[in-house]
């Protein structure tokens, strides 16, 4: 375990399985008082115009091409399908329910709040942090059991591919708190099983530079630049001459903006019956 209020979350949980643990009428209120509000948030926000397009701690570190685009080519992103608001509301009730676990475990933590990051060139960022636990920023996720286990392993694998920008968020929340860095709690959204990942890795330093960088290039509306290539496609170590899209555009809205010539085909080299889907940017001619 990565943190002690694990096991106090796991000595509750197992009092609740057995039958010997209580939850108080208090944190049951709390709950459902913060999924009220999240539903206010993803349905009736208070912002006049919710999706224009705004630096925040919560896109702040996304790659700078992604937020190029959302900034000057909003109207050519890919249509979020309808699940992506259920996947967000679930995502804010995964939150409210294990934020209440963790009270009823006895955990104490500031709740979440507002801030804003001064960035030394004049630029601000703001968003709303998760937690404060032992004086540290914490932000809780949930996650689907493949980022799970292979993106949430732990700080290292998560901060080489990062395309959500999850470090630079917890970063900017703890610089603007004027806190410590803390970690994600986790949560899989398909068992309930959770844990914590420590940022305590972090450099500070380098993500708020990058941070600085990021608004700069934004604000001042500087060129156009693809930040990843496409991968050439290989089978058995030999690369087959075609050319796939870079994992980290996989969850771009603007891929098909930014490569043209993108196709989603079955695979060209898996021998299954089934072939996956992959995303193509150049398909080699055939022989
Ligand atoms: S498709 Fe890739 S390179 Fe193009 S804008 Fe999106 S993330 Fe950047």
């Amino acid at each position: 375990m990565n943190h002690p209020a694990e096991l106090s979350l796991h000595s509750y949980l197992r009092g609740a399985v057995d039958g010997k643990s209580t939850m108080s009428q208090e944190v049951i209120d709390q709950v459902a008082e913060d999924i009220k509000v999240a539903l206010h948030k993803q349905f009736n926000p208070e912002e006049e115009e919710p999706r224009k397009f705004k630096l925040r701690m919560s896109n702040i570190g996304r790659p700078t091409c992604q937020l190029w685009f959302q900034k000057n080519d909003p109207d050519n992103a890919e249509p979020k399908p309808t699940s992506f608001k259920v996947n967000m509301i679930m995502g804010d009730i995964v939150e409210a329910v294990f934020k209440g676990l963790l009270r009823a475990s006895g955990t104490t933590f500031e709740d979440n709040d507002k801030v804003t990051l001064d960035l030394p060139k004049g630029g601000k960022v703001s968003g709303e942090y998760d937690m404060i636990l032992d004086d540290k920023v914490d932000d809780v996720k949930s996650a689907s059991p493949w980022s799970y286990e292979n993106k949430f392993a732990d700080f290292n694998t998560l901060n080489a591919g990062d395309s959500f920008g999850y470090v630079s968020q917890l970063v900017g929340y703890a610089a603007a708190a004027g806190k410590d860095i803390g970690g994600w709690w986790v949560v899989n959204k398909a068992n309930g099983n959770f844990k914590y990942v420590s940022a305590e890795e972090a450099n500070g330093k380098e993500v708020l530079e990058n941070i600085e960088d990021t608004y700069d290039y934004i604000d001042k509306d500087k060129p156009f630049e693809r930040c990843f290539e496409p991968v050439p496609e290989t089978y058995f170590k030999k690369p087959s001459g075609n050319m796939k899209l870079s994992s980290n555009c996989r969850f771009c809205d603007y891929r098909y903006k930014c490569w043209p010539t993108l196709q989603a085909l079955p695979s060209r080299v898996s021998k299954a019956k089934d072939k996956p889907i992959v995303e193509y940017v150049s398909v080699a001619e055939a022989a």
